[in-house]
């Protein structure tokens, strides 16, 4: 990914496509962030911090929740927690976790990872029946299934819920826990109209991010049973997650959740239009049908040029950003501080450049 290899950019761009964690905190929500009332978050005595984790463990249908500062911690945590040292994750090969998170998973918690080929990121029941291990003490202790909704490599694609049912039976089967990373859950619930807490109903874990589509500046929600939390408070000291007045941070959560998430439609708009204004476009290859929340990943190899020359024509000539994902795959993201008119300038910035390449 771009952010992990390329230069930071100096000047921010005027069209910022680059990732929906480029936003800024609304006037709503700095108002919300300046009001706040807060208190020692780590004895769990921030008013602002335990409200946001109620909201959260409720949206999710889950007992109890926990404020974290990264969805990278909510997820290195939860594989903490389910796993020890030998003991094996299951997951997609595109999940976040295996490609974004500096290893952690092996760091962390000292697990192995068991990979998945699935569809956009999405798999089934039989596909984890498939990569099922004998228990004998040679083999790795296989602990958990780990899938992410959506699936961030895959396109922003929603598990269809009994793809989710399939593959929660998988775990009954083999007597696994089941996490979901749902950094983006709430694009999915929106999107399919399907409530979070029937996604998450039956894991073990599952979280979401604040400072994604949500638009907050800082933090991400954990959330399953009492006996989980308290264990994940654990990691969240040994790890460094535990805070002071956080109750600054987690108002613009609470902000969001109240403001934030229907509009979550209009980001999906705003991709589809996208995708819909570049699909004619000679030398690259998109699938509208498949932008389904708030991403666009498209093609450029048809153009002659790579990705990132792609992306830094679009940044230097129209002041656009859209990340390269490969050597010719670009991914651009929706998000609240893109609008229609923006969205009309991107897609004419991606003809012009694909038109004099
Ligand atoms: C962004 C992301 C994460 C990590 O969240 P951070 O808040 O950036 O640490 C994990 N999983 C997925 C699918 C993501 O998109």
């Amino acid at each position: 990914m771009v952010s992990t290899t390329g230069p930071a950019a100096r000047v921010l761009p005027k069209i910022d496509l680059y990732s929906d964690t480029v936003t800024r905190p609304t006037s709503g929500m700095r108002r919300a962030i300046a009001e706040a009332e807060v208190g020692n978050e780590q004895a769990e005595e921030d008013p602002t911090v335990n409200r946001l984790q109620d909201m959260v463990a409720n949206l999710l249908g889950k007992e109890r929740a926990v404020f974290l500062p990264s969805g990278t911690m909510c997820n290195e945590i939860a594989y903490r927690v389910w796993c020890d040292h030998g003991d094996e994750i299951i997951l997609d090969e595109t999940a976040h976790a295996l490609h974004f998170e500096s290893g952690g998973p092996g760091a962390l918690a000292g697990a192995m990872t068991r990979t998945i080929s699935g569809a956009r990121g999405i798999f089934d029941g039989s596909a984890v029946d498939a990569v099922i291990r004998l228990k004998t003490r040679h083999a790795p202790r296989q602990k958990l299934i780990s899938i992410e909704n959506t699936a961030n490599l895959g396109g922003g694609a929603i598990w269809p819920m009994e793809t989710v049912e399939s593959v929660v039976g998988a775990a009954d089967r083999h007597g696994l826990k089941l996490h979901i990373d749902g950094a983006r859950l709430l694009n999915a619930v929106v999107a399919s109209g399907i409530p979070a807490r029937d996604f998450s109903a039956r894991c073990d874990s599952v979280w979401i991010d604040l400072s994604k589509g949500l638009g907050c500046p800082v933090g991400a929600v954990l959330a399953g049973s009492d006996a989980f939390i308290e264990d994940a408070w654990r990691f969240k000291h040994q790890f460094g997650g535990a805070m002071r007045q956080a109750g600054i941070i987690a108002a613009a959560g609470v902000y969001a959740l109240e403001h934030h998430v229907d509009r979550l439609a209009d980001d999906h708009t705003h991709a589809r239009r996208l995708a819909d204004g570049i699909a004619d476009v000679k030398g690259i290859r998109v699938n509208p049908n498949e932008v389904e929340t708030n991403m666009v990943y498209f093609d450029v190899s048809g153009t002659g040029v790579t990705g990132a020359e792609f992306s830094r024509r679009l940044l230097s000539e129209h002041e656009v950003r859209i990340g390269a994902m490969g050597p010719h795959l670009m991914r651009a993201v929706t998000h609240l501080d893109v609008g229609h008119p923006e969205i009309e300038l991107a897609v004419a910035a991606v003809r012009a450049v694909a038109a004099e390449v």
